[in-house]
Order: C-alpha cells, then sequence, then structure tokens
C-alpha cells in the first residue's frame, strides 16, 4: 500500500455526499469550499488565506476520506503523502520530498496538500527513544518551515490527519500552521446506518435486509470497518452463488469480524 499512498495525485471525483454523518467536521471543512473556488475574491479583500487544518479522530472515521472530498467538492488539486513513511528515508529525502510536494501544490494552487499520520513526524522534537530521530526531526522542520514560508496569499490548504494530536510538538498548533481544529468521531447508530447506505448505493440488497438493524448490531464500529463489512458480505454472497447480499451475509461477517477483532486484541502482547 506503501508505494500508492505516497505518490500525489489526482483522485475520482469525490464529495461531501461520499462522507456519511461527521456533519460537523464537514460543516467546518466546507467553509474552505468558497475560498478554493475563487481565491481571488478573498485576496482582493486583504483577507489571509486559510493554512492548516489538523484532522483528528480515531482510524478509519473518515479524515482522508474528507480531505479527498474537499478537493472534489472544490474541484482543486489534492497532494497526498503519509508523514509515516518519510521516517523510513535516508537523511535528507523526506525534507526534500516535502519541499518538492509543497513547490508542486503552489504552482497547481489552489491546492489541497494532505498530511495522513502527522504524529510520525509531528512528536514533540528531541524526545525520541534513543535521542531523536534525524530524519523525522528534518522532515518536521521542513513542514514547519514550508507552512511559514506562504506569503499569506497562495491558495494551499495543507490539511493534516492524526489520531494522536496529544503527542503532537506544539510547533506545529501555532497560528499560521495547524491552527484549526476538526474532531471526527466514531459513528453513532444514525451515522453508521448513512455509511451503511453509502456503501450499498451500488449493491443489491435482498429485501430482508435491514440497515437499520444492522447498524444497531455494530456499535464502535468505524466507518472503515463498516465499508469492509459490506465487502465482506458481498464477497459471501457471491461465494454461495447468490444476486443479492441477505441479511444472514452480514450477520454472519458481522459476528466474524468482531470475533477477529477480540483475538486481535487478545494476541497483542
Ligand atoms: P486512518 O486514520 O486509519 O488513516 P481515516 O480516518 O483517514 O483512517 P479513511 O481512510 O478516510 O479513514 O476511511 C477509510 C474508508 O472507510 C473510506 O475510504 C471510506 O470508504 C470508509 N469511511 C470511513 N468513514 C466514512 C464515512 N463517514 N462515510 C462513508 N465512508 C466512510
Amino acid at each position: 500500500t506503501g508505494s500508492s499512498k505516497k505518490e500525489t495525485k489526482a483522485v475520482r471525483r469525490i464529495t461531501f455526499d461520499d462522507v456519511a454523518g461527521q456533519e460537523a467536521a464537514k460543516r467546518e471543512v466546507g467553509e474552505l469550499v468558497d475560498f478554493l473556488k475563487d481565491p481571488e475574491r478573498y485576496s482582493r479583500l486583504g483577507a489571509e488565506a486559510p493554512r492548516g487544518v489538523l484532522l483528528m479522530g480515531p482510524p478509519g472515521t473518515g479524515k482522508t476520506l474528507l480531505a479527498r472530498a474537499l478537493a472534489g467538492e472544490a474541484g482543486v488539486a489534492f497532494y497526498h503523502t503519509s508523514a509515516s513513511e518519510f521516517i523510513e528515508m535516508f537523511v535528507g529525502v523526506g525534507a526534500s520530498r516535502v519541499r518538492k510536494m509543497f513547490d508542486e501544490a503552489k504552482e497547481r494552487a489552489p491546492s489541497i496538500i494532505f498530511i495522513d499520520e502527522l504524529d510520525a513526524v509531528g512528536r514533540v522534537r528531541g524526545t525520541g527513544l534513543g535521542g531523536g530521530n534525524d530524519e523525522r526531526e528534518q522532515t518536521l522542520n521542513q513542514i514547519l518551515s514550508e507552512m511559514d514560508g506562504f506569503s499569506g496569499h497562495e491558495a494551499v490548504i495543507v490539511l493534516a490527519a492524526t489520531n494522536r494530536p496529544d503527542v503532537l510538538d506544539p510547533a506545529l498548533l501555532r497560528p499560521g500552521r495547524f491552527d484549526r481544529h476538526v474532531t471526527l468521531e466514531l459513528p453513532d447508530r444514525k451515522a453508521r446506518e448513512a455509511i451503511l447506505k453509502v456503501h450499498t448505493r451500488k449493491i443489491p440488497l435482498a429485501e430482508d435486509v435491514d440497515l437499520s438493524l444492522l447498524a444497531a448490531s455494530t456499535p464502535g464500529f468505524s466507518g472503515a470497518d463498516l465499508k469492509n463489512l459490506v465487502n465482506e458480505a458481498a464477497m459471501a454472497a457471491a461465494r454461495a452463488d447468490e444476486n443479492a447480499i441477505r441479511m444472514g451475509h452480514f450477520d454472519e461477517m458481522r459476528d466474524k469480524v468482531m470475533m477477529g477483532s477480540v483475538r486481535s486484541l487478545a494476541i497483542r502482547p
């Protein structure tokens, strides 16, 4: 998965309709659509461009999806990278990759940069086990200096995702850097039903399927878990050579997913 993720790329147009639930987060991020569509209208009035947005929340709650949807809604270029990859690089490579990505994004502005797993490079500096990791610190410093290097009017918005906001270096959160914070929550029953609806839009469902009931029986499932559940149920139906997913397929796969997560918790050291 690593190599496809680290490439910057244009993606199929995803919109806020693809993001179920997360109404508050959609509203906050949605405020940036108008700016990205017509940044000149803002700069003419001397308004400083919004810069960094930190998306916080547990894994699989749709942080990446929401960033993509913002790019889709505004119709702008999207640059995606995962910070965890930088720390595996040779010293200097991470920083130069960051520089290159910001240069490209500025050239193609208005645009969006998305940095997934920001905490991988963004932990408080100088506290790494065994003395800091040079590559990590250089990469973090480069991100900070790129964010400071904007003139104020470039229409490049930098979104970053983390599920560990508590470990981030406070330097990242200063004004002009990641100063807007948007929280995504695990979905409640209603949101889980909405997510199931999104992911079964193009899937044939048997008449006995009750997504509301399924939502009620999947507490703790993230959006990513629900998407996975739909896919597993579709696979089960296909294996059984049926032409629609029945409630039984969902129930069976939900129990498997739940058992699976219990087991993986049990063997964790
Ligand atoms: P991570 O922290 O693990 O990177 P994330 O918060 O970025 O996770 P995504 O990668 O956006 O989560 O979610 C994975 C997939 O789960 C999405 O591509 C989408 O198919 C599905 N998904 C997650 N949340 C939602 C949602 N609110 N509505 C619809 N689909 C969702």
